[in-house]
This record gives C-alpha cells, structure tokens and sequence, in this order.
C-alpha cells in the first residue's frame, strides 16, 4: 500500500558538526530512499537542537568580538540552520536516488509555524540554548537583553526560551503541492519557525517548538496516514534502563496514558514522541505512528519492528 508518511529525524541522523552531518545524511539518506523506492510519499521533518545552537553561539560570538556582525535574533538563527539541514539533506537523498535512476526532485522548504501568543509556555521558559555563562554574565545578560537565565545541571548558566506547541504550519499548501507533484520535501526543520500573528504579519518569536510535536501537526494537516519518528532506539520501553526494561511493540492511547501516567518516558527525549505519536494517531480513524531507530524504518514499516501506536 502507498501511504503518505511524515519522517521526523532525530539527532542522531544529522550529528554535530557539519563535517559529522555531512557523514551522516549519506547514511540517513538509504532508508529514507527505501521508503521513496517502495513507492510511499515521504515528508522529511527534523531536529536542530546542537545546528541551531552552534549557530546561535557564533552569531552571538560574532557580535561581542571586534568584528562587529550585528545580533542574529534567534527565530533567524533558526531559519538559517533550516537551510544548513535542508541544503545537506536534499543534496544526500538526491545524490541516493540518482543512483538508484530514480530522477525525483528534492526541496527544503524554509517553515514557520503559528504558535499561540497565550500559549502558556511564554510564562514558563524551559529550553535551554547557546553557550553556558558565569552567574554574574548571566546577572549582566538577563539585565541588558531581557532573556531569561537560568542554572544548568551544574554546568553553569544559560539562557532559556519557550517551547509552545504549534497551532498551524504557515507553509502546508506548499507542502501539500510539492507532494501532489510527487516531489520529497523537507519542511518544519527543528519544530518550525515560531511565529505570532500580528493582524497580517507573523513575527518570530524566540521559541523552540518541540520537533516531534511540529511533525505530528505538519502529519496531520497534510493528511498523513503514517508519522514515523526515528530515533536512536529501536523501540520504547517501559522501565528503560531499569532490570524490569520491557520492549512495546504496540500501544493504544489509553495504553500509551498509563505508561506517561506511570513516568515511563523521560520528558525532553521519549515523552514528546509518545506525546506527539498520540496526537497524530488519535487525530483520526486510521492514523498510526511508529517510533523506530533510523536503521529500521523498512522493517518497521511492513510491521516487523518499532513501537506501533494506534488509536
Ligand atoms: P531525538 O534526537 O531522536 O529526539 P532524544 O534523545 O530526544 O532523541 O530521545 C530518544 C532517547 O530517549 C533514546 O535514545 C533513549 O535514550 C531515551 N528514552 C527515554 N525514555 C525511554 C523509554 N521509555 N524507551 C526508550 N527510550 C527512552
Ligand atoms: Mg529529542
């Protein structure tokens, strides 16, 4: 069967430098054509976290040292490491499906994505990102800029945005018409540019939406019938890491409430999945995700691995 199946990566797929990343997408590349070459439209989504705040740290770098490059905001930053990805990635998925003679055109489309001025998160900033600091930088930087500070697991201290969930995804007719034409797109990078409606304009904001819940929306407002979320681990598991650890093949919703409800799924790695895998599978009859490693995204697919989450 031919299904529509948004692919979200994980940090894993794209590494930490753009020599790493460079290394890596030939490889993330393979499964991603196996699912073209078996015939399924595939919309790439991924992450950004370590793209975005290297790029964020050299921005900032850049404008406290001698050569003056003004202040990159942050919504910016996140639209260049959209490109940075997207740029490596169609170049690799091309370069797979050439030699495959599949002739098949690859965009990155630069997305942003509506978030809701109340959303309750802009009262509680919670994601950490760019460069650690001493307490009295970060006294000097909260007090200048207005950015919120705060003490990192001992680390030192960093500066903290919102993560609000994502209302709409600004670009989806795009979307929806590169994939009409058959054509692989990669589109909400790193959860989306966040933006705020004001009257006709949309106005970044600095914010980090959570990229499997941005890949869960985009699913969903494409009509998707599948959401596969590769990751570094096979399947999910109750008492991870733990002697009692036990592999899920398959939960349902309600399944999928006990566990969260229990505190199996580490918020900030394996809650959103779960989270955002029960958004899009509950969002209509027939809708399934699949949390899976990258390597086993074919044999997920035809049911012979991950973990299946259905209504
Ligand atoms: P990504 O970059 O793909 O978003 P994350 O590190 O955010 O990856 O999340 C995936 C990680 O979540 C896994 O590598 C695993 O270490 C961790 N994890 C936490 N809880 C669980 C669980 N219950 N089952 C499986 N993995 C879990
Ligand atoms: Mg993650």
């Amino acid at each position: 069967m031919k299904d529509r199946i948004v692919v979200a990566l994980g940090g894993n797929a794209l590494g930490n430098t753009p020599e790493e990343q460079l290394h890596l997408v030939k490889h993330t590349a393979k499964p991603i054509v196996d699912l073209i070459q078996a015939g399924h439209e595939v919309i790439l989504a991924h992450g950004n976290g370590p793209q975005v705040g290297m790029i964020n740290l050299a921005m900032t770098t850049a404008s406290v040292s001698a050569s003056k490059t003004p202040e990159m905001p942050f919504p910016e930053c996140g639209a260049m490491s959209q490109g940075y990805i997207g740029f490596h990635l169609q170049n690799a998925i091309r370069a797979e499906l050439l030699r495959r003679d599949m002739t098949i055109p690859v965009a990155t489309v630069v997305t942003q994505v509506l978030v809701d001025e109340k959303d309750p998160a802009f009262e509680n900033p919670t994601k950490p990102i760019g460069s650690f600091y001493t307490k009295e930088e970060a006294v000097q930087i909260q007090s200048e800029k207005g950015y919120t500070m705060v003490e990192d697991a001992g680390r030192g201290y960093r500066r903290v945005v919102p993560s609000p969930k994502p209302v709409d995804v600004v670009e989806k007719e795009t979307i929806k018409a590169l994939i009409h034409q058959d054509q692989v797109v990669i589109a909400v990078g790193g959860g989306g540019i966040p933006v705020i409606k004001k009257e006709h304009d949309l106005v970044g904001v600095p914010a980090v939406i959570d990229k499997d819940f941005a890949s869960a929306k985009l699913a969903e407002l494409i009509d998707a019938d599948y959401l596969i979320i590769l990751t570094a681990v096979e399947k999910v598991a109750i008492g991870y890491n733990t002697p009692e650890e036990k592999w899920l093949s398959h939960m349902d919703l309600q399944t999928c409430q006990k566990y969260i409800d229990e505190g199996h799924f580490a918020p900030g790695s394996m809650l959103p999945k779960v989270q955002a895998a029960m958004n899009f599978a509950g969002s209509k009859k027939g809708r399934r995700a699949l949390i899976t490693s990258l390597d086993k995204a074919s044999e997920g697919i035809l049911g012979h691995t991950g973990t299946l989450i259905t209504l």
